[in-house]
């Protein structure tokens, strides 16, 4: 030292100590990696030589301190930057500036540190490394002769990697700006090695290559480098390619040896390079390809560009004049611009040809895809050069380049963290430009394929965003691999992974696992390709004309939104107010409705949509959940909830019945075939139907969505405990495929093509009906994930390289034989072989039902934790409703949701080690005699409802107990001394479970139960035995809301406003239910909501099971049914807009009067067509009135007195009876309002006229005395006369086609009447005449 020391012996003290310091530096950390015979002191002189040949003073750079690798890893743990050239103001003009350019970045943090170390290589690239370790660098354009020289880093950013979780990863990284400066100078001499062959030129390569015998003689080849492919890591190999031009002619390269890595960062597009000792090999699988392939004797000489010669380069220059790299065809945007015109011009081309494809392919699959239209697009191969803006998803290999382009390094199989930051320039050379290939990224996407070179040209000064919260999307370029993704598909699955994550983590699905359920569905989104070829790594590579699975691109339809359950209401409700026409909820009659008569007719009305036929929906995802506030299923996420009426279908054909299986709960599912409800409820004040249009009149408007669904039409995402139970429970069931072949083939979404699925398929067992027909088709997917989860897991065991996973799978089906690196390969071969048996193979993994680990928020998985259990048999359930209950010893009586259900118990309580949950009925839970109980659901526990049903077998388990006393049920026969009938009964606990039994051997022992005793609506209309509270089902025809009581204050709302229980305030409507079996016959159900939590799905054409309801009789003989709080309502078939019109799309029957009047007739039929004759009109009346108050209006206001009104509304109203006949009978037409023009032969402008000529009297009443019209109105009147005459007319009196309506009218007796026949007088009984309404008259056919 002091030899070095006495150099400086004119400097400082402190200069001096520094020079001290930075001699043991030399000394401890570079020396010991250096080659024999170097010397300390002149290595340390070297070093502080070039120190001030990086300033222009002679001064020595005090304030930087020496830093030696493991230093750098231990001590910095934030991201700097160090040079030693800039001054302090230049530093701070190149942070504004790049602060500038990238606003929302800050620059990297000043470290001075002087780093000295020794350029090596391993097994990424270039490495510094001193005696304390070393650390993986970038560099520009490093020269292959740098190799193990000792070297000054003049500038550099260290980037620290802190992931938490990645143990072994190295902590960070170095990225070179400025070249390394050789402490050496004698350094830069080459030894070849051997005798020199003489270097050929591409052409002279090519000739040789086809004539040569592969192996025999090693060439030496000089030219312009023309494509890098990225580097490829297979079974732990690593390798690159690349390829050299001249003029037509390219010569591909192969670097199999891991040595020769480093050669990468060597070899840019458009450097001019010489490569030694090449053998010439053939690729075996691709027949006369012949590759140059590196041997252990090849040398790389790459002639340093003409900037970038070593140790003379300033940092500021390098950054500012980087622009210069050569021969590189560079796009600026005004290229991509017409790139993009390029783009859609070729698309145009291609699509008419797509079209055909797509009809090919939707004519095989059927409809069931039609969520996704699918366009294929070619794409183009550029260059561009950029700077990136913005990291999209690191792990997915998702970057912004400029700030409007994207760029996609999914196709590149390896970590690609060097350098891609923010502000960071990059050189793209053949790279994909595809426009708009998804809606979920830029319109202008460049998609690097394994031929694509991605250079940073410039490091960036900006700090990595530690902030970015870490996506987990790590799987996603391994799905890309393993699915064979096309990049469509690939932006979708990152897009909805992203918003999976959002929705569902981490309540139901934890984070690792989002790209799973993601791409779970895309399979059910996407048609994913079959034919799709597998990759094949070296024509990707090296094959010209260029063919990559980037060259094509399918662009899936804007109709693959899964929508958020938030934006799917939103987007509900939006639509159910712009869809809604208020004049088309009005019948005809609307004109002459006053206002209490207009306004109920809107206040309810509903809208369906069908998703499949929504061009923005592919489908709906969420979790199925049961509400305890609702008392509803619902599909759920974490941005909103959905209720959701559940049906499945029953053996019969056509129909359909409540889901029972409480294995749904915790699904997670998506749905393609469902509708969409939203019903509309409306308080409204309209004066009258001129003023519909008027929006001020709308006093409050709300409105409730929910989603009707069937259980076949479920997709499991990811399967409930109980579920997986389920599924492994049929699948170790005996073979009985026949049964559900038929089902099977229905299932969308299936792929027919695989074999091992089809194996699969045919094993598995017929459905249960306990359990839905349909789920045995869901059996196959969730088998497959769950093997597919355990390969991944495996997989992610295996290797922690990204890469070597995927090369594994690309090399499935290509077999390489390269002289040269052999065992390399053979080894990978091998793997590679493995890995596609264990594909074949992997779907034969046992466990479907194994508990999918990173599924949370419902039970825990099996444990030995013991439990107790009751097996119950449901007979008849209550309707939930508010009631007063005391809940627990000591809490006060209150209002809460409740319900009970009557159960039948098959055996005793059981006692269990671990929860039984819906394994099947076991031998001891059985015995006979049975008893009966009433089970009471408060509060929380009236989730279970929607799926308790009357005649399903449920399994009620306590948890953590062993105490079978939990279900001892208190028999209070004697309540306050009165002695109680009832059956006992039972609280069930809110934690307690209740899990569906499927129907086995032991349960269909249990007798049908007596006590469900549903009838028809005929039994319930005819059966005047009937008791008083009956129980009946139909198909619901029509929904009235019933006006609201005037006067009547609420009494529920202040009570339950804190409950946070759903109730409709004041929801009172009358459905008419239609029997199900016999057309004709219907009933008026009248229901009383305002306790219940509201009811979805109760809109027309849903079939309905109405439990005890209170059958009455009306004064006119007409029977009805009235909602009593015990009742409910179970929807077990769905209704729908459409099933609506087509049931009205059926003509009434035709009658004829003598038959109708009969009273088994008129109970039948209430709507029938006649053939009649006017014999006379019976009365006419016509009167303007006031549509507010309903009294007279004559021409200058409302003729109420006491109290005054001060309407300006009228309508005008007029009502006919006729009396007709049709030869069996005699009865009264009613004629309202629009049918009296009709039936007056009157045209419109006529109508018009009387209209206004009745304005001045308000009221016109003619009716017929005798033979006579008379009024009571003064007889000379000229419009009374002329409605007497026209009354009497005999185009009035005439023949008549009308369908009408049976009104209601009191059962009168016969009237007797006397006739005359000649000189005979009879006394003969009459029945009274029918009283009709007539609702339509149709032209009589034309008869000469
Ligand atoms: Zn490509
Ligand atoms: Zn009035």
């Amino acid at each position: 030292m002091d030899i070095f020391l006495r150099h400086f012996s004119e400097k400082s003290r402190v200069e001096q100590t520094w020079l001290s310091e930075l001699f043991c530096s030399v000394r401890d950390r570079l020396l010991p990696v250096l080659s024999e015979g170097m010397v300390v002191d002149e290595v340390a002189l070297a070093v502080v030589s070039r120190l001030q040949g990086c300033f222009s003073v002679d001064s020595l750079p005090l304030s930087f301190r020496c830093v030696c690798v493991s230093e750098l890893f231990s001590r910095q743990r934030s991201p700097c930057f160090s040079s030693l050239a800039m001054s302090t103001s230049q530093h701070r003009e190149l942070i504004r500036e790049t602060e500038q350019a990238l606003p929302s970045h800050r620059a990297l943090p000043r470290a001075n540190l002087l780093l000295i170390g020794c350029l090596s290589t391993g097994m990424e690239g270039w490495r510094v490394s001193d005696s304390s370790g070393s650390v993986h660098c970038e560099l520009l354009y490093p020269d292959p002769l740098w190799i193990n020289q000792p070297m000054l880093f003049p500038s550099w950013n260290f980037i620290p990697i802190n992931t938490p979780g990645k143990v072994g990863q190295e902590a960070g990284y170095l990225e070179l700006i400025a070249s390394p400066i050789h402490l050496t100078p004698d350094a830069v001499t080459f030894d070849p090695g051997g005798s020199l062959p003489e270097s050929l030129g591409v052409k002279e390569a090519v000739r040789r290559m086809r004539e040569k015998r592969p192996g025999k003689e090693l060439l030496c080849v000089n030219g312009e480098v023309c494509a890098v492919s990225p580097l490829l890591v297979i079974a732990g190999k690593r390798f690159f390619s690349f390829s050299l031009r001249e003029r037509d002619y390219t010569v591909p390269i192969l670097v199999m040896d891991s040595r020769y890595v480093f050669w990468r960062s060597c070899v840019c597009v458009g450097r001019r390079v010489c490569v030694r000792a090449l053998r010439v090999c053939s690729l075996r699988g691709w027949v006369g390809q012949r590759v140059l392939s590196v041997t252990p004797q090849s040398r790389l000489l790459a002639p340093a560009l003409p900037d970038q010669q070593p140790g003379t380069t300033a940092l500021v220059d390098e950054v500012e004049t980087d622009q210069s790299v050569p021969h590189s065809p560079q796009e600026s945007c005004t290229d991509i611009q017409t790139a993009h015109t390029d783009a859609q011009a070729s698309c145009a081309d291609v699509e008419t040809n797509a079209a055909q494809r797509e009809e090919c392919a939707s004519g095989a699959s059927s409809a069931t895809h039609a969520a996704c239209a699918v366009k294929i697009k070619h794409s183009k191969i550029i260059s561009y050069k950029g700077v990136i803006t913005a990291v999209t998803d690191q792990e997915a290999g998702l970057y912004v380049i400029d700030g409007k382009v994207g760029l996609c390094l999914a196709y590149q199989p390896l970590r690609w963290n060097s350098g891609l930051r923010p502000g960071a320039e990059v050189e793209l050379q053949h790279v994909h430009f595809l426009f708009r290939p998804s809606p979920h990224c830029l319109p202008t996407m460049l998609c690097a394929c394994l031929r694509t070179s991605v250079r940073v040209t410039a490091f960036s000064l900006v700090a990595p965003d530690s902030s970015a919260p870490s996506s987990s999307h790590d799987a996603l370029p391994r799905f890309l691999l393993e699915r064979n993704l096309g990049v469509s598909e690939y932006l979708w699955l990152h897009y909805y992974s992203t918003a999976l994550q959002q929705r569902l983590c981490p309540r139901w699905v934890c984070e690792a696992r989002v790209c799973v359920v993601a791409s779970r569905l895309l399979e059910c989104v996407c048609v994913c390709e079959q034919d799709r070829k597998p990759r094949d790594i070296y024509r990707e590579m090296l094959k010209e004309p260029h063919l990559c699975p980037l060259s094509e691109y399918r662009v899936c339809g804007v109709g693959c939104e899964v929508p958020s359950i938030s934006k799917l209401c939103e987007w509900l409700t939006e639509e159910c107010w712009s869809s809604l026409s208020l004049s088309s909820l009005l019948p005809a009659s609307a004109v002459a409705l006053t206002r209490a008569e207009l306004n109920p007719l809107l206040s309810w009305s509903f809208r369906t949509w069908s998703v499949q036929e929504q061009p923005k929906l592919a489908l709906l995802m969420g979790m199925l959940e049961s509400s305890p506030s609702a008392a509803t299923l619902q599909l759920r996420d974490r941005t909103g909830a959905l209720d959701c009426v559940l049906v499945e279908s029953t053996a019969e054909a056509g129909s359909q019945r409540p889901a029972d299986n409480t294995a749904w709960l915790g699904c997670l599912v998506c749905i393609r075939r469902c509708t969409l409800v939203a019903e509309r409820f409306l308080k409204s004040n309209f004066p009258s139907w001129k003023h519909l249009k008027e929006e001020k009149y709308i006093t409050n408007k709300h409105c409730r969505v929910y989603v009707q669904v069937c259980v076949s039409d479920l997709h499991i995402l990811s399967p409930s405990t109980a579920m997986s139970l389920l599924l492994q429970e049929r699948e170790n069931q005996p073979m009985r495929e026949k049964a559900t072949n038929e089902e099977r083939r229905s299932e969308p979404g299936r792929r027919e093509s695989e074999g091992a699925r089809e194996e699969m398929t045919a094993e598995e067992g017929p459905s249960q009906p306990g359990c839905g027909t349909s789920e045995g088709e869901k059996k196959n997917p969730i088998k497959e994930r769950a093997s597919e989860d355990s390969r991944g897991g495996a997989r992610e065991k295996d290797t922690a390289e990204g890469g070597k996973r995927s090369g594994k799978r690309m090399r499935e089906e290509e077999e390489e034989e390269c002289s040269s690196g052999r065992d390399g390969m053979e080894q990978a071969e091998k793997s590679g072989g493995g890995d596609s048996k264990r594909q074949k193979t992997g779907a034969q993994v046992n466990s479907t039902a194994a508990t999918e680990p990173g599924l949370m928020g419902r039970e825990a998985g099996p444990t030995s934790d013991p439990c107790v259990s009751l097996t119950v048999c449901v007979e008849t359930k209550q309707g939930v409703a508010l009631r007063n209950q005391q809940l627990s010893s000591g809490a006060t009586p209150g209002l809460s949701l409740s319900f009970v259900a009557t159960v039948t118990c098959l055996g005793r309580a059981q006692g269990w080690e671990s929860d039984p949950r819906n394994s099947p009925l076991q031998e001891r839970e059985y015995e006979t005699p049975h008893t009966q109980l009433d089970l009471q659901f408060i509060s929380s526990a009236v989730r279970w409802f929607p799926l308790l049903h009357p005649g399903s077998v449920y399994r009620l388990v306590a948890l953590h107990t062993e105490d079978v006393a939990v279900f001892s049920v208190k028999t209070e026969r004697f309540k306050g001394g009165v002695k109680s009938h009832g059956n006992p009964s039972l609280v069930v606990q809110p934690r307690w479970r209740v899990h569906t039994l499927a129907i086995s051997p032991l349960t269909t022992q249990i007798s049908p139960s007596q006590a469900q005793n549903i009838k028809t609506i005929s039994q319930v209309l005819q059966n005047s035995s009937c008791p008083d509270i009956v129980s009946f089902y139909g198909i619901i025809s029509q929904r009235i809301m019933l006006a609201e009581e005037q006067g009547k204050a609420p009494v529920i709302p202040s009570l339950i406003k804190d409950k946070d229980v759903c109730v409709e305030t004041d929801l009172r409507f009358r459905l008419t239910v239609e029997d199900a079996e016999a057309s004709g016959q219907s009933i008026q159900v009248y229901l009383d909501l305002s306790h219940n939590p509201f009811i979805p799905g109760l809109i027309s054409g849903a079939t309905v099971v109405l439990h005890s309801f209170h059958r009455s009789v009306s004064r006119k003989g007409n029977v009805y049914c009235r909602f009593l709080p015990v009742s409910c309502v179970t929807v077990t078939g769905l209704g729908s807009a459409d099933s609506d019109s087509a049931r009205h799309c059926l003509p009434p029957p035709m009658m004829l009067l003598g038959e109708w009047v009969r009273p088994e007739e008129r109970q039948r039929c209430m709507l029938g067509r006649l053939k009649v004759h006017v014999t006379c009109v019976l009365h006419l009346k016509m009167q303007w009135t006031c549509s507010l108050c309903g009294s007279i209006y004559k021409q200058s206001g409302c003729s109420r007195t006491f109290p005054s009104c001060d309407s300006s509304s009228a309508v005008f109203q007029a009502e006919a009876k006729v009396a007709a006949e049709d030869g069996t009978g005699e009865a009264h037409v009613w004629f309202l309002s629009e049918m009296v023009p009709t039936l007056l032969l009157l045209g419109a402008t006529e109508w018009e006229g009387l209209q206004w000529r009745v304005r001045v009297r308000g009221l016109v009443r003619v009716y017929a005395r005798g033979w006579d019209m008379v009024s009571d109105m003064n007889a000379e009147d000229p419009l009374v006369r002329y409605l007497c005459m026209l009354c009497s007319s005999s185009s009035v009196c005439r023949e008549l086609n009308v369908t009408c309506q049976l009104r209601a009218q009191k059962q009168e007796a016969p009237q007797m009447r006397r006739m005359k026949r000649g000189e005979r007088e009879f006394l003969s009984k009459f029945p009274s005449p029918l009283q009709l309404t007539c609702t339509h008259t149709s032209p009589l056919p034309h008869t000469l």
